[in-house]
């Protein structure tokens, strides 16, 4: 094995984080292989952090160009054959209008890894609504994470970084405090308010009155009215009400999202007792002669592999000023919350 530091020489060491450069068309054995030396490697104490028989939670995201489900499957076996039992894990999708419940989500994974039998699991249950209350700290707003985190002895993150409108960069500290979000706590991500009732569509139906769990909603002269003051942002009267007659403004801006964002993933790292792995996998610009290049990242911090992801991404003239700035408020509000460290040394590693 070779391993040469490479980044932030000036930087004082907090967090480690692996790069594996990828350039050039690689046969997926030769990049399974060697991904499986990384997460193995004694020293680097990745996969090795996980114990026989204990059920590691493999979570993707489902971005594209690069889908980290390539990543899924050598994940899973490596961790089968180190005695543990991995489970692929997602949440149900509730916002910005897309409606999946946990089946659903199920059948994407399923058909992304080709039905190969994978176990999986959506953690916050079929509609999403499984989740642990996580009570916020100095200051930080509570959060609702998938009741299932809980059940989890750690995870592997893996993650597709792209650009973000709200966090500037979506990689490990989003794929943590979105991804294993429950359907109420990604509402608390995307939505400044509770739902609010169009009055030209609600024709009183009265079925959201029926679903309310607290009794928020009221008959007024033609169409329900929401009582936001008694509202929890649970999201059913949005799924029963018909021909769209309650939706929820998805107006959350950056200044909103980042303490939303980094208390999420807070509190899903706390229950996962800091046993967290991340993988996250950068599309760098191609080399000189047309090669395409990637760059595979692998640490036990979420902030540090967000931070040198943003640094690759820079380097390469992949990310605007704007972007990075986005990014760095996050990284900065997620480190002070204890998520992680912005400071990292990172070691260029090929076998
Ligand atoms: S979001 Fe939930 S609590 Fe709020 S009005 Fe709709 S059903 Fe009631």
């Amino acid at each position: 094995m070779n391993a040469t530091p490479t980044l932030s020489p000036d930087r004082a060491v907090t967090a480690r984080v692996r790069l594996l450069p990828v350039i050039g068309t690689v046969a997926p054995e030769q990049l399974a292989a060697s991904i499986d030396h990384i997460l193995n490697f004694r020293a680097f104490r990745l996969l090795r952090i996980f114990t026989q028989r204990e059920v590691v939670g493999v979570k993707p995201c489902l971005n594209r160009p690069i889908r980290s489900l390539d990543y899924v499957a050598p994940v899973m076996e490596m961790l089968g054959r180190r005695g543990a039992t991995p489970v692929v894990c997602d949440t149900t999708d509730r916002y910005r209008d897309v409606n999946r419940n946990g089946i659903n989500c199920m059948e994407e994974l399923a058909a992304g890894l080709a039905d190969r039998g994978t176990p999986m699991v959506i953690l916050d249950g079929i509609r999403g609504e499984h989740e642990l209350l996580v009570r916020g700290t100095n200051g930080q707003p509570d959060a609702h994470i998938a009741g299932e985190v809980a059940s989890l002895g750690g995870a592997v993150v893996i993650s597709c970084a792209q650009h973000d409108p709200l966090a500037g960069l979506s990689g490990a500290v989003v794929n943590l405090g979105v991804g294993l979000a429950s359907k109420r706590g990604k509402i608390e991500h995307y939505a400044m308010q509770t739902p609010h009732v169009h009055q030209d569509k609600c024709y009183a139906c009265r079925r959201c009155l029926r679903h309310c769990p607290v009794a928020a909603i009221e008959m007024g002269e033609s169409h329900v009215v929401i009582n936001s003051d008694r509202c929890v942002n649970c999201g059913r009267c949005i799924e029963v009400a018909r021909f769209g007659g309650i939706s929820y403004d998805w107006d959350a801006t950056p200044e909103h999202f980042r303490p939303v964002v980094t208390a999420h993933a807070k509190a899903a790292f706390d229950t996962l007792k800091h046993r967290v792995v991340c993988l996250t996998a950068l599309n760098m610009m191609p080399a000189a002669d047309g090669e395409p290049q990637m760059a595979l990242l692998f640490s036990r911090d979420p902030v540090a592999i967000d931070a040198a992801a943003v640094d690759l991404l820079t380097e390469n003239g992949l990310m605007s000023a704007g972007e990075q700035e986005l990014t760095q408020a996050m990284l900065e509000q997620a480190e002070a919350a204890g998520l992680g460290h912005k400071q990292y040394d990172i070691e260029r590693v090929a076998f």
